[in-house]
């Protein structure tokens, strides 16, 4: 547990050290903690010391922990199949993994159902691997429209990105500045349920390279939790 406190302070010190690197500051940049496969004690550790925001990437794994957390906000951030979206939408504050217009209509249809308005980023895979969720950088802008017209109760906040692995994350940076240019110019779209305000790029290991490229949402597990033991669960 004293890991989990020394590793935040680190990972705070490196992002406040990237954003600068670029003329931003720290605090534009939210940190979710990707807690998937961790115990409710080693979340509640990461809150304690000043963690606000969590990120899972499976429902199970949410509704398993839920009642166990102390009060953070909850983010989807993995690939959601439309018949679990009854299961967290009223659990989670953000779904970053939106890369289908049946998926936001579900969203939308449960999110009415419960009266409420849900977040969402679309998820586009610009290097465009077969291994990875997420439309292309071709096919956003026609789904961004799509569910404009038709999700009244879904309100588009920016873009996410998964970027390949890469021994050396400056050589992915290309796949980030494509999402970067592509946050930039939809965020422009002028729209009641268009509102960018969230480019969620970088995890343990591209993370600073992310931030450079104009990341301001990062998602980090295991530089801050340790490596997984999927075994364990
Ligand atoms: C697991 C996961 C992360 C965090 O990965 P680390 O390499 O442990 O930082 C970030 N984003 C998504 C979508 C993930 O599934």
């Amino acid at each position: 547990m004293e890991d989990i406190r020394a590793n935040l302070k680190k990972i705070n010190d490196q992002i406040k050290t990237a954003a600068e690197s670029c003329g931003r500051s720290a605090d534009d940049v939210l940190l979710v903690a990707v807690s998937k496969t961790r115990t409710p004690e080693e979340i509640n550790t990461a809150i304690d010391a000043g963690v606000t925001d969590i990120g899972e990437n499976k429902v199970q794994e949410i509704m398993d922990k839920y009642d166990d957390i102390k009060p953070v906000r909850w983010h989807m951030i993995g690939h959601l199949q439309t018949n679990k979206v009854k299961y967290i939408i009223d659990k989670v504050s953000m779904i970053h993994s939106v890369d289908s217009y049946k998926l936001a209509a579900e969203i939308n249809r449960r999110a009415a159902g419960k009266g409420i308005t849900m977040d969402i980023l679309i998820q586009v895979n610009s290097a465009q691997e077969d291994s990875k969720f997420g439309i292309t950088t071709d096919e956003t802008e026609g789904l961004i429209k799509e569910i404009l017209d038709n999700c009244e109760n879904v309100r588009i906040r920016g873009l996410m990105c998964i970027a390949p692995y890469a021994d050396d994350p400056e050589d992915i940076k290309i796949y980030f500045d494509q999402v970067k240019e592509q946050y930039d110019r939809f965020g422009r779209i002028e729209h009641p349920r268009l509102d960018f305000k969230y480019l969620s790029m970088g995890m343990s290991h591209d993370f600073q390279v992310a931030i450079e490229a104009g990341s301001n949402l990062v998602r980090v597990g295991s530089a801050i939790f340790g490596e997984r033991d999927y075994s364990k669960l």
